[in-house]
């Protein structure tokens, strides 16, 4: 077994402070940057399965896969041959093909809440033209959605937001206008009865209420018992769409999403992550009826030069077809095990603990409080996850740099490198 761990960082560092000379930061997104935890960002040379490793010649269990998409890690030889089959015959062909009618088929037959679906190039394109959609269809402005939650960076909803703009504490950026913020509701995540209060005050406002079914930028944090089908509810008695924001958890906590987890069937949804299976994609459907109302079938309009791009189709086709039912079983053995040997392990240390996990979305906060919304989220001592991201680091562990993100297991982690990632937990714990 190779040597785990950051045990040098010189080239990184040199990559960096070069990097910061071209890129703003030095980087292409902000939370690669490493900034809220002070450290030089590791700079991967290659990935494979469940190891990433970095140019200086140090190896890590990934538990990032990129952000969420990776579920059957890095590099799968299938993805990887169907790309290179895909490569050879053209990149990109601003014509139809049938691999964008394949894929689309296969996304309704496992999304559903899904009739038809339109394929964008990330979920920030998704979300932004499902609340276009959304306010077109209704002819209303308002959008609700929660603090603490992550939907991309169009600007009506980058208020309030998780992910990034937590981890760096810029609740409201600028240079979104006035005018467009005014048109955002931000309640609690998990607080049904703010959400009731907003819909009695603007009800009739009120396009749509945008949701993470499992929140995830702000943490991990899984809806309470009734919020979901309260938020289903209400949009249904006034009239307004119901958007499950599945980017994270789209492919990620079942086959049939968190809405087939959950059973509940929002309006639209949108996808990201997972079913780009490593490249750029992202995806919004749902109602006929609504969806229809996108140009040209409909007068909204919303396009793409590279949307259905048929290497994106393919890595996005060739990663949904490798999730069964077993893959999901064994992503929740998994995960099981990790949190209960990470429980374990805070356990002997007496540290502030609270992890919460959806199958293979899994959170350690540090904070002995129950975590069921952004400012419980923010109890967590985050001086002391930054010693404790270093110190999984050094062990070999490639956690996301920030307390506000979730960690992701794949269904190539081997029972193996788990008890590995248990035992590096444990001497990280050690050195705090
Ligand atoms: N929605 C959710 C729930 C997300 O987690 C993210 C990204 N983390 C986005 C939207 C934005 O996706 P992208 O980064 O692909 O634009």
């Amino acid at each position: 077994n190779e040597k785990l761990g950051r045990k040098q960082d010189g080239r990184s560092y040199t990559a960096f402070e070069e990097a910061k000379q071209y890129l703003p930061g030095g980087v292409n997104s902000p939370v690669r940057a490493y900034k809220s935890v002070g450290l030089t960002p590791i700079y991967a040379e290659h990935a494979s399965g469940s190891r990433v490793y970095d140019i200086d010649g140090n190896s890590y269990i990934d538990y990032v896969g990129s952000w969420g998409p990776l579920i059957m890690g890095h590099a799968h030889p299938e993805v990887v041959k169907a790309l290179q089959e895909a490569a050879a015959k053209g990149t990109s062909f601003g014509m139809p093909t049938l691999l964008e009618t394949e894929m689309a088929k296969l996304v309704v037959e496992r999304v559903p809440s899904i009739d038809i679906v339109r394929m964008v190039n990330s979920g920030t394109e998704a979300t932004m033209s499902a609340i276009r959609l959304a306010r077109g269809y209704t002819g209303r402005s308002k959008i609700l959605k929660f603090e603490g939650s992550y939907h991309g960076h169009a600007d009506s909803l980058l208020i309030k937001a998780g992910s990034g703009v937590a981890t760096l504490g810029l609740p409201d950026s600028p240079g979104v206008p006035e005018g467009v913020a005014s048109n955002t509701i931000a309640v609690p995540y998990n607080d049904l009865e703010s959400v009731e209060l907003a819909f009695k005050r603007f009800g009739e406002e009120i396009a749509g209420v945008i949701v993470e079914p499992v929140a995830g930028n702000m943490g991990v944090v899984p809806p309470q018992p009734g919020f979901l089908e309260g938020l289903r509810r209400l949009t249904t008695e006034y009239g307004s769409v119901l958007i499950f924001d599945e980017v994270m958890t789209g492919f990620r906590v079942g086959l049939n999403c968190a809405q087939g987890r959950f059973g509940i069937t929002p309006d639209l949804t949108c996808l990201g992550k997972v079913i780009g299976g490593g490249l750029p994609v992202g995806a919004y459907g749902g109602k006929k009826e609504i969806m229809e109302q996108i140009a040209p079938s409909g007068p909204i309009y919303q396009a793409g030069t590279l949307s259905g791009n048929p290497l994106a189709m393919t890595a996005g086709f060739t990663t949904l077809s490798l999730l069964t039912p077993e893959v999901y079983d064994r992503l929740e053995n998994l995960s099981a095990k990790l949190e209960a040997g990470f429980t374990a392990n805070v356990k002997e240390r007496g540290l502030p603990c609270t992890i919460n996990r959806v199958g293979s979305m899994m959170c350690p906060f540090l904070t002995d409080q129950t975590v069921v919304n952004f400012e419980t989220a923010k109890t967590s001592d985050l001086g002391l996850f930054r010693r404790y991201f270093a110190a999984l680091s050094e062990e070999g562990i490639n956690v996301a740099p920030s307390q506000f993100e979730g960690m992701f297991i794949s269904g190539v982690h081997t029972d193996e490198d788990i008890e590995l990632t248990i035992e590096a937990h444990r001497n990280a714990l050690r050195r705090l």
